[in-house]
C-alpha cells in the first residue's frame, strides 16, 4: 500500500513485491531477506543493524514497516485476557484482544476502523465505518503485540491463534483480508497454519462464495443469531439483504469446497431469541450441516437496550440444541472486567479524549 505521504507500507508486501521494491532502491534483491526477517519480529527501519545506515536512510524515505503502535494496554485480573488500543499512523484508533487459551495465545484483530453493518447489539458499529484496514495494518497488530509480550515475557512468548473479530466486517474488506491471510500464512512470513485463523462475518453471501474459491481453508465463523430471517431482521440490517436460507446455502458450498465445519455465533438476546422454540427451529435448520454453534450471552453494550438472558435460559437454549443433535458450546466470557465486547474499549477511549 502506498500512503499519502507517498511511502510504502513493507509489512503489507510479499517477498515477491518487497525484492521488487529493494531492487526499485538500486540495492540486491538479498537485502530483502534481511529486511523481511527484522519485519518479522516487528522490528522498525532504524533497528536494523544489520543493513548500512544509507539503506536505513533510504529505506525510511521511502517506506514504514507498518503504522500500529500500542497506545494502552490492560490486562485483566480475572483471567490475564489482554486489550489493545492501538494508534494508526493517521491518528485512528483501534482496539484487538489477547486470549489466553491451553492451546496457545490467541489475538482477535480488527479488519475496518468502525463497522458499517449496523448490527443492533454491536458497539462496534455505532459511528458507522471510518476506513478499511490495509492487510499491512491487519499484520501489525500481529506483529505489535508479538513485540510487546516478548519484552515483557521472553524471546518464546508469541501468538499461536489469530481471529478476525475485532471491529469491522472482513468481508466488507475483502481484498485487504485476503491478502492478509496469505501473508500471515506465508512459509516466509509468519507462518501461521490457516488452522489456526477464524474469520468471523455476518454471512455477506457473495463473498462467502469468494472467500470457499480461494483455497485458504480457515474457520469459518457465521453470525447468525437468530433462527429465522424475522428475528434475524430485528438483530442485524444484513438479514435484509440476504436470507438465512441464503447464507446456509453458501455455508454448504464453504464445507464442500474446504472440507471444514463452520461455526455458527449465537449471541442470547433477552426477549429476543432464546427461547426453545428458537433453539428448536435453529436445530432444524442447521440439520445435517458440519457446524458447531457458539452461545453467547449478550455482553450488554451501554449505548444498546438489549441484555442477555438469565442463567437458566441460556442452559435450557444449550440443552435444546444438545437433545436434537446440535453441537453447541458455551463461549467463554473473558475479560469482563476490562471492556472485552467489540468496541467498548475504543469507545470509552474516544469519550475520555473527546475525540
Ligand atoms: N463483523 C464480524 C466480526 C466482528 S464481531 C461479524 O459480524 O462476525 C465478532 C462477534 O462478536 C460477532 O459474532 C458479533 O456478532 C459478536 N458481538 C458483537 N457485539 C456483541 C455483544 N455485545 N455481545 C455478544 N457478542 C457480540
Amino acid at each position: 500500500m502506498i500512503d499519502t505521504d507517498g511511502k510504502i507500507e513493507l509489512a503489507g508486501l510479499t517477498s515477491e513485491e518487497l525484492k521488487e521494491f529493494v531492487l526499485s532502491l538500486g540495492e540486491s534483491a538479498f537485502r530483502s531477506k534481511q529486511i523481511s526477517a527484522w519485519i518479522k519480529q516487528g522490528a522498525q527501519i532504524d533497528e536494523m543493524t544489520n543493513l548500512s545506515k544509507s539503506l536505513r536512510e533510504k529505506l525510511a524515505k521511502a517506506s514504514y514497516v507498518h503504522g500500529v503502535e500500542i497506545t494502552r494496554s490492560i490486562v485483566s485480573k480475572l483471567d490475564g485476557t489482554e486489550k489493545y488500543l492501538y494508534t494508526l499512523r493517521d491518528g485512528n484508533i483501534i482496539e484487538g484482544v489477547r486470549m489466553r487459551y491451553h492451546y496457545g495465545d490467541t489475538l482477535c484483530v480488527s479488519t475496518q476502523v468502525g463497522c458499517r453493518m449496523g448490527c443492533r447489539f454491536c458497539a462496534s458499529t455505532l459511528e458507522g465505518c471510518v476506513r478499511n484496514l490495509t492487510a499491512g495494518e491487519i499484520l501489525g497488530q500481529l506483529l505489535a503485540v508479538n513485540r510487546h509480550i516478548q519484552k515483557l515475557e521472553g524471546e518464546s512468548a508469541h501468538i499461536h491463534n489469530i481471529v478476525l473479530m475485532g471491529s469491522g466486517e472482513p468481508l466488507d474488506n475483502y481484498d485487504e483480508v485476503i491478502r492478509f491471510l496469505r501473508l500471515v500464512n506465508a512459509p516466509e512470513g509468519m507462518n501461521i497454519s490457516l488452522r489456526n485463523i477464524s474469520l468471523s462475518t455476518c454471512g455477506i453471501v457473495p463473498k462467502l462464495y469468494s472467500l470457499a474459491d480461494e483455497q485458504l481453508p480457515v474457520t469459518l465463523s457465521i453470525s447468525m443469531h437468530a433462527p429465522n430471517d424475522a428475528i434475524r431482521k430485528q438483530l442485524m440490517p444484513i438479514a435484509n439483504a440476504y436470507t438465512v436460507d441464503e447464507v446456509l446455502k453458501a455455508c454448504r458450498y464453504y464445507i464442500d469446497k474446504t472440507g471444514r465445519r463452520v461455526i455458527f455465533e449465537y449471541a442470547l438476546v433477552k426477549g429476543v431469541n432464546c427461547s426453545e422454540a428458537d433453539a428448536d427451529e435453529l436445530s432444524s435448520r442447521l440439520r445435517g450441516l458440519q457446524c458447531h454453534v457458539n452461545v453467547i450471552p449478550l455482553n450488554s453494550v451501554q449505548e444498546r437496550d438489549l441484555s442477555g438472558p438469565d442463567e437458566e435460559t441460556i442452559k435450557a437454549f444449550i440443552k435444546r440444541l444438545e437433545i436434537r443433535h446440535i453441537s453447541a458450546t458455551r463461549r467463554r466470557e473473558m475479560g469482563d472486567d476490562i471492556q472485552g465486547a467489540c468496541g467498548q474499549l475504543r469507545r470509552s477511549y474516544l469519550k475520555e479524549a473527546d475525540v
